[in-house]
This record gives C-alpha cells, structure tokens and sequence, in this order.
C-alpha cells in the first residue's frame, strides 16, 4: 500500500513533506531510502520525561460509558496539573518544534488531513500565515521525533453530528489509518471538530481503534489569552487546553506556558493520566 502509494503520483507531495522545513533537508525521511514505513528519521530525544506523570491513587476512574469510548473533558485530579492539547495543523512554523523539543513541553497533537496537506483555507484568526501546510505531513513527524503523541481530528473538519455512521466512520477511520502510515503509529485518541459528537460518533470511533474521545475545558486565542468555559475564569486541576497551529504559536505558548507556571501549576503527560484514569 505504501509502496503503491508512492508510485501512482504523490511522490512529490512526499518529497515536499521530507524537505520542506528549513533546516531539515538533510534528514531523510522514512520515504527517503526505499525501506518500510517503521525507518522513521528520529532525532535523539532528551532524556527525562516530558511532563509531569501522576501519582499514585491520584487520579479517579472516569466512569464507564457502557462499551464506548469515554468522552473526557478534564482529568480527575485534585492535583494543580493541566494537559496541552494542538489541534488541525494548518500552519507549520519549524521554530515552534525547536521550542517543544528544546523546553520539553508536553504537548499531544490532533491533526485533521486537509489542515496538514494544506488542502482549502486555513483558519485566520491568528494573523497573517507564513508556514501553512509547510511541512506537511513531514511536520507531524518531526513534532513525534518531539516526543509529541499525534492523534486524530478527522479528514475534513466536518460537524459529526449533520453525517450519518457511514460517513462518520469513513471520517474517524481513514484518518486513523492516513496517520498511521504517515506518523508509523494508529492513533487511540480521536477528538471531534467543533467538539460536535453524538452517540453514532462514539460507535464510529471505537470501531476505528479509538479508547477515548478528547474534548478541553478552556481555549487558547492568540497572544496566549485564556478563554475558559467556567464563569469564574481560573485554571482548575485536570483542565485540558486546547491551542491550534496557527500563527504565532512559539510566542503564545511561550507566554502561555509562562501563565500557567505563575499560577501553580505543572504540564502534565496526558497520556500517563489517561492510562491512570482508564475507566475500570
Ligand atoms: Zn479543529
């Protein structure tokens, strides 16, 4: 399939996802030599974790949703701890994966196909774009060479809830599996556009290989500004943030991240709090 892949016409596109970031030209990629998907161009990470792990008997079950995957806003925990979330992958500026792999920062990233591959018009909100779809995919694998878990957030940023299952699921699996081959590892975490779901999604996802369907407490809008979704406007233990790839983001996550260590709190390894939190 991969192999297939490359030889029916998208192997510029391919070229473009190994090359286009300056300053990583001369890494190959996994499509660079003819070998397998799993020969990714990984960079030695620092050691050390990356984000706080909890304690434990810290963190409380998230109850069962019968045989679905649980829908999770915030992490039970009574701990000062919040989870950064990046959504879409539309603008791909190189400086912000020096930042995450030089800072360490914990962060898990959602990306959504037409976003990464530049395919329609990226969101505008954050100004002006310098780097959309500079990377492409190529981009995602330097964020997991980052330390950064690479989930899914659909093929076209539909609102779920106006598709039937079929089309649902055609949504949630073939990003799963797009990703799969791209990054060299399926997603397990799947969040919906517009946080916009319902019960079909649920059975969609988990027929794709999801355990658990993310949505976030509170927004970050450009210059690192926090947009929460309670009315008294404080980070709680357990929020998850959700940012996107937009421009500018090395300097709002920089003074985000500033904000959110003068009040407290610590970044957490979403992951690690997800296995402690998995419902039993
Ligand atoms: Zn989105």
């Amino acid at each position: 399939m991969f192999r297939g892949h490359r030889v029916i016409g998208v192997a510029c596109v391919l070229a473009l996802a190994a090359c286009a970031p300056a300053g990583t030209a001369s890494r190959p990629g996994p499509e660079a030599p003819a070998t397998t998907a799993k020969a990714p161009d990984r960079t030695p990470v620092p050691s050390g974790p990356p984000g706080v792990k909890p304690r434990k008997g810290e963190v409380r079950p998230i109850p069962r949703t019968g045989d679905l995957p649980p829908v999770i806003s915030s992490i039970p925990t009574e701990r000062k701890v919040v989870f950064l979330t990046i959504d879409d992958g539309w603008e791909q500026d190189p400086g912000f994966v020096q930042q995450v792999r030089d800072q360490r920062v914990p962060i898990t990233a959602f990306a959504m196909r037409d976003a990464v591959e530049a395919k329609g018009t990226p969101d505008e909100s954050g100004g002006p774009a310098r780097f959309v779809g500079a990377g492409k995919w190529g981009y995602f694998r330097q964020l997991r060479d980052a330390g950064v878990p690479v989930e899914n957030h659909t093929l076209t940023h539909p609102n779920l809830r106006l598709l039937g299952y079929p089309a649902q699921r055609r949504e949630i699996c073939a990003a799963a599996k797009l990703i799969g081959k791209e990054i060299g590892t399926r997603p397990t975490l799947f969040r919906p556009p517009f946080g916009n779901y319902n019960t079909d999604t649920l059975r969609a996802a988990k027929s794709c290989g999801v355990s658990a369907v993310l949505l976030w407490t509170a927004t970050v809008q450009p210059g690192g500004k926090i947009a929460y979704q309670v009315p008294d406007k404080k980070l709680r233990p357990g929020d998850i943030l959700l940012l996107h790839f937009r421009p500018n983001l090395a300097r709002d996550f920089r003074i985000l991240v500033n904000k959110i260590k003068r009040r407290g709190y610590e970044l957490g390894d979403l992951q690690a709090y997800l296995a402690a939190a998995r419902p039993r």
